[in-house]
Formats: structure tokens, sequence, C-alpha cells
């Protein structure tokens, strides 16, 4: 029985979100509600600071988009290859100052047109307050803007990986190859939970496990941050931004504060004490408030129980939207003072110039005061030295990446490819395919952006001509790996029912061993891929009918970034890959997974719902487990949360407590798992050992994750595997919004293997 309470070293203050987050008493706080002291800068930024007029401070906040200064064609088109407008780029930077720029003007450049555009930037703003600006950039899963660097998986596929070390290296060479382009700040990771896959931005995510998401975030961070080159990760959308009510991005969501403390915020903690230099603001409103003007998100906790110290930068003209769509505020100015009182550094604006008019004003009238000012500007130039802006030839020019790195690059991408991909069923042993004849189809197979995803070349990633060359889809790089493929290419997405029976004709004239079928969807990102209804389109779910009716062995490998319910035709696929968003050399993965010269080794990083209304995730609580015929057995997902098979199956025999029954507070909780590869290949395991408190104040989790462990087994080999975990992190938010971890009983979980414990005061 849980008799006291036991509080962690680090707890938590209760602030009610409710009550303070629009509190007139705090807005008038002068800087922030702290002392302006504990937030000063290096000598060089004081001196710098101290120097500059009330223009350059609030140009330092503003945040303009590349588009906004280039050159446009008579009829108003941009001008190919984009160029700078020289009469545009004086008005934004030698008027109004402004201190940040972002983004390409619609697609990709080479590394060597990105240094001119940004060169020619630098340059001006050096001659003209002697600041270079900060250049920022969403290189979300490589270089996405870059043309010729490598595109590898996108954050859902990297958390199917479970393979922390391989996100760091990735990062470290995209930090590369962006900063060759002149740009040392990136909009990336998303530490938004996954945990409803309605949502468009679902495959930008880790997936919907807190520990998962926390440890890839902080090696993301890591490798961005902590390269060969000064480089600034921006940890985003702080916060809560993921579990829109409706589903649809940038629609309102209710969160608990408790579900806020518990789920959302841990990624974010973690990364912040991992230095992250940026946070960038959620786009939507939690509980009626949106989070650009929610002081106790973006001041209370940020700062003041976070402790982060670097820039708080709003996205895409979210300050506009505070009148315009949230209507929170009568007008433009009345919207900056609610954002600028809440906590924002940095406003993205990104299309026009009236930020800086109407801040300026806001100051003059003295509804800001100039301390106020002065601490974001203090942040912002802060974040600028330590990226050696300050010192000005860092400003103008960095290094291309060289030949060779760009091939370690392209490795390291391929090898996560692989790594992604998961085996979720395989009836019979239909993989690895053999030699025999197959046939391929699917609106996925021949597309290269399909494995990309969004944030590929373009924003929405859906523009072939900015695929780097030579790349190869599912299709051809299975017909490079394979001697007899036969290829019936469907029209689009929106492929008709005679195209499906023209396929049938095919099966049926060409009699193929087995049929692969390449399903999921084309590339989206944000409100461009809300839906109404999660199941498999329903072309694609006549396809697998049809193509079963013939009575071939068939494989769906799925190619989409949020799980798709097909529940209705699973039963008709023998075998059945999710490969994800698996980036620009997903098709050889995919290719080698199957045909056996690589056993896969993917786990989901989601639970895989079964029906669209039916989506749990895997810590749901006891009373989603209840079924109504009364029994426990309702949570039946199509696949579950850390699900994935290898061709040469890994039991786990035993699981042991190695230091006994009973812990402190602080004890490392330390079990040893006996693994056994019982197949005929070299396997990777992911050991996941997972928590259930069994009594506690706050409803408990079924299953917590505590620890995980890739390792690799030849055949036949027995393998001892120590994991441990910290008993401090038993905890879970209590009714007063604290941390705390309950004495009581515990067990542990691998697989079907169970240990128990006691913490004990
Ligand atoms: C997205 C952000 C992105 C920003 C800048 C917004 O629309 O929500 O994730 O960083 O644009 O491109």
């Amino acid at each position: 029985m849980k008799y006291s309470y036991l509080f962690l070293a680090i707890s938590i203050f209760a602030f009610s979100i409710f009550t303070s987050s629009c509190s007139s008493e705090k807005n008038s706080n002068n800087v922030d509600g702290f002392d302006p002291m504990a937030y000063r800068g290096s000598d060089r930024v004081e001196t710098l600071l101290s120097s500059m007029t009330l223009e350059d401070k609030i140009g330092e906040m503003t945040q303009i988009t590349l588009e906004f200064m280039c050159q446009n064609d008579s009829e108003g088109k941009r001008i190919e290859p984009h160029t700078l407008d020289s009469s545009k780029v004086s008005k934004v930077i030698n008027e109004f100052k402004v201190g940040s720029i972002l983004n390409c003007a619609g697609h990709s450049y080479s590394p060597e047109h990105w240094q001119k555009l940004v060169g020619q930037i630098q340059q001006e703003s050096i001659k003209s307050k002697g600041i270079p600006v900060l250049y920022g950039v969403d290189a979300i899963h490589g270089a996405t803007y870059t043309y010729g660097a490598p595109l590898g998986p996108q954050q859902i596929a990297l958390a199917a990986t479970w393979d922390t070390s391989i996100v760091r290296s990735l990062s470290t060479e995209t930090a590369k190859e962006v900063w060759g382009c002149g740009i040392p700040w990136n909009f990336s990771p998303v530490l938004d939970m996954g945990r409803d896959p309605r949502w468009p931005r679902f495959w930008e995510t880790f997936g919907e496990d807190v520990k998962l998401v926390s440890d890839m975030g902080e090696s993301m961070v890591k490798g961005y941050q902590e390269g060969p080159m000064p480089f600034a990760a921006t940890l985003k959308h702080f916060l809560g931004y993921s579990t829109p009510w409706s589903g649809k991005d940038r629609t309102p969501a209710y969160i608990p504060e408790r579900q806020l403390r518990e789920i959302f915020l841990p990624p974010f903690q973690k990364s912040v004490d991992a230095g992250a230099l940026s946070v960038m603001i959620n786009s939507g409103e939690i509980n009626g408030i949106p989070t650009h003007i929610n002081r106790f998100i973006l001041t209370d906790l940020l700062r003041g129980e976070m402790g982060f110290e670097g820039i708080a930068v709003t996205d895409w003209e979210d300050i506009k939207y505070l009148f315009s769509r949230h209507k929170v505020a009568k007008n433009y100015k009345d919207a900056i003072k609610l954002a600028i009182d809440a906590g924002v550094d940095m406003s993205m604006v990104p299309l026009d110039l009236k930020f800086p008019k109407l801040l300026k004003e806001l100051v003059e009238e003295g509804e800001i005061s100039e301390d106020r000012i002065d601490l974001s500007v203090r942040r912002i130039l802060t974040m600028k030295e330590k990226l050696g802006l300050l010192d000005s030839e860092r400003g103008i020019m960095s290094a291309l990446v060289t030949e060779d790195e760009r091939n370690i690059a392209e490795e390291l991408t391929l090898i996560a490819a692989k790594e992604c991909i998961t085996l979720l069923k395989n009836e019979n042993n239909v993989l690895p395919l053999s030699n025999d004849q197959i046939l391929v189809t699917g609106p996925t197979a021949n597309s290269q952006n399909a494995l990309n995803g969004g944030w590929s070349g373009t924003w929405q990633g859906t523009n072939p001509a900015f695929n780097n060359p030579g790349r190869l889809t599912a299709y051809e790089a299975l017909s490079q790996n394979l001697e007899k493929v036969e290829f019936v290419e469907l029209e689009s997405m929106d492929f008709s029912s005679s195209e499906i029976n023209n396929v049938v004709s095919n099966i049926k004239s060409s009699n193929p061993e087995t049929v692969i079928l390449f399903l999921g969807e084309m590339p989206y990102t944000e409100v461009v891929g809300n839906i109404d209804d999660l199941t498999l389109q329903e072309n694609q779910i006549e396809l697998v009918k049809a193509v079963k009716s013939t009575g071939v062995k068939t494989v769906g490998v799925f190619i989409e970034g949020r799980p798709r319910s097909f529940d209705n035709i699973e039963h008709l696929l023998d075998g059945v890959v999710m490969a994800y968003l698996p980036g620009e050399f997903g098709g050889i993965a995919i290719s080698e997974v199957l045909t056996g010269k690589f056993n896969p080794c993917g786990r989901l990083p989601f639970t895989w719902p079964k029906h669209p209304s039916s989506h749990v995730t895997y810590d749901r609580k006891y009373t989603e487990n209840v079924h109504s015929d009364f029994s426990m057995n309702a949570f039946d997902p199509q696949y579950e949360f850390g699900f994935g098979l290898n061709y040469s199956p890994v039991i786990t025999n035993t699981l042991k407590l190695i230091d006994g029954k009973e812990y402190h507070l602080g004890d490392s909780i330390r079990v040893e798992v006996e693994l056994e590869n019982i197949g005929d290949r070299t396997s990777i395991e992911v050991i996941m050992l997972y928590s259930q408190d069994l009594v506690a104040s706050i409803t408990p989790s079924v299953d917590k994750l505590k620890a995980y462990k890739r390792v690799s087994l030849e055949p036949g080999e027995i393998k001892y595997v120590t994991l441990s975990f910290s008993s401090n992190d038993l905890g879970f938010i209590d009714q007063n919004l604290n941390y705390i971890v309950e004495p009581g009983l515990f067990n542990l979980r691998v697989k079907n293997k169970t240990a128990q414990f006691s913490i004990i005061n």
C-alpha cells in the first residue's frame, strides 16, 4: 500500500494554467517578472546592446522570409534563379534593421546559390548595423532545401530505429550541410508527442512514448549543436501542439495541466537541459488560450521552471493570427502587446514590416517597456554570439561540405533507412522474396516523393523537379535486385476501378509468385494533410481485395507517415511492412528488406489502431481495457507499440532483478535479460523494459517504457543483457501537480516475462 509521498529533489511548482495565463497582475511586470540582471549577457553583448537604438533592437526581434526580398517579374512571379531585389533588401535591413531571415523562397537551392543569397544579405547587414542576421531554415530530415544533400528518414521513421546514436550522427551531417550554406539555425527537432495519428504532422514526431521522444530529441539536439561548427537547434512547437481535439492542424486542444506536465513537457525539458538554443511556439490554442499569449507556458513554465535561457520565436504569422483567426485581440497592435507580454522574443512575421513599426509605437506609448525589449534582444544577441555571428568574418561565409563528407552522410542515411523498416506480418514466410516472378504495383511504388514526405525540396514535398537525381524508387530498387519484376503503374493516388481491373488481368496473365502492393499516402504537411477518416483510402482497400481474389501471395508495404487503419483487409495480406517515410534511400532499403539482403529490425514507435476510432496509446489507463463484454480485453490494436519482426526470431527467456526486490529513491534498478536467437540469421533485437505501478494515487498506466537497448545476436546465440533505470523515474504528476514517486509495489515487464519489486521509504 502507498502510505506517504516522496518528493523528488527537482520538485515542480504548481502554477495553474487557468489562472496565471492571462493575469493582468503578471502582465504588468516590467521584465517578464524576473530580475533583468539574471539575464545579463557577456560584456560584448551588453556593450552592443547599450549602443543600439530602439529601432535596432526592435529589428532584432523581427524575422522576415527570404521571398519578401526576392525579385519578381512584371506579373509578380519570382524570377528564377531566385535573385535578391536590392531595394527590398535595403528596406528590410537598412530601414527596419531586421535581425533574422528565414526560409527559401519556395524551393531548394544548390549550396553555392545559398551562399550567394545569404552572403549578400550578411554583407548588407554588417554594413548597415555591424551585426549579421540570424538565418534560420527547416532542415528536418537532412537539409530540406539544399539541392544534392541527402534526405533521410523523417522523425517518425528515425524513432522506429530506436537507435539514438544514428540520429545524433545524421543530425551532425545535416548541420554541416546547412551551415555550409551559410545558415547556422535549424527549426528542428519536433518534440511534439505523436499520440494522435489523425494529426497531419504525426510523421514529424518521434511517436507516442515520452521516453523515446525525449531521448531521440536530445540526440538530435546534441547532433546539431555539438558538431564541428556552431549551429543551433529549435525545440518545437512549445507546448502541447500535437493533440488537437479534432485531429486537425492548428485547431483547439484541451490538455489538463497534469498531462501537459507528464506527457508533453519532459521531451522539451530534456533538450533544454542539453543546451538547446531556441524554441518555437505552438501555433495552436490550449484550453481556449492561444499559446502565443500564454504567459504561464512561455514565461512561468519555460523560463521560471524549466530554466530556458535561449530565444522563443513565434511560428509563421502567429502574432497576426491572434486577431485574424483566434480573435483574442482587437487588432495587430493589441496582438503584439499580448504576445510580447506573454514572453515572445522574436516574431516570425514574416511577410511584411508592420510588426517593427507597431512594436515601436507600443514602446513609445509606454505600453511595453524598453527593459522588456532589452530582455529579448539580449537573448537574441547572446545566441548570435554563441553561433559566432558577432565575429563578423563568420557571419559572411562558411565552408561547403566536401565530397567525402557527403559520402559519409549518404552512407549513414542509407543505414538509417534500413534500420527503420518494420516487418509487421510474415505469414508462411512470404518474405524474404525468392527469385521467382513478382508483380509490383500500388500508388506509392514508383514515387521518390512518397518516400521523402513533406519538407523535401519544397514545403509540401510534392514537386519531383526538386528531388535529387539518381535516387531509386521502391519499384526501381526492386527491379535492380531481382530478375523477374513486372510493374503495373497506377496513374495517381486517385487510381480508378478500371486500373484495378488492369492489375488483376496482369496478375492472371503473368501468374506471379507474389504481388507487392505499395500503399500509403503522398506527401503533405500541416493543414494540407488534414483528414476526416483514418481508414486507408477506399481505392487502396479495393486494390488489396481485388489482388487477393486472384489467390496470389500478397504483401502490403506502407509508405506513409501515419498508421491508416485497414483491419477489414489485413487478413488478406500475407506480409505487411511499414516503411514510414524512409527518405531518398528508402527504395533501396525497402528492396533489401523484401529480398532478405537486410534482416529487418525496426520497431513501431506508436500503437497502430485497428479501427479509426479505437486509437489508444500503449501507456493507457486500466479502464481503457474494459470491453463491451465486461472483460478487460478492449485494448486490441492492429499492432502494438514496440512491435516488429526479424527474419530470425529472438526470444526472451528470462528477466531477473540484479539487486534484489527492494529499492530506495535514487537507487538504480538493474535487470538482466536472457535473449536467444532461435533462427538462422544475425538479428538485431530491441529489448524494451516496461514498468507497472500497481497502485497509485493517480490512476496508473498499464505500462510505461523505462529502458530499451538494441542488441545484435548471431544465429543460435544466447546473450545476457543488462538494462537499468533510476527509481526516480517511477513517478508521475500528482493531484497537486508535483512530480512524485510513491512507495509500493511495481512490476517490470520485457515481452511476457515479469519481475516484481518495491520502492520503500
Ligand atoms: C511550421 C513550423 C516551421 C515554420 C517555418 C510553420 O508553418 O509550423 O514548423 O518551422 O513554418 O518554416
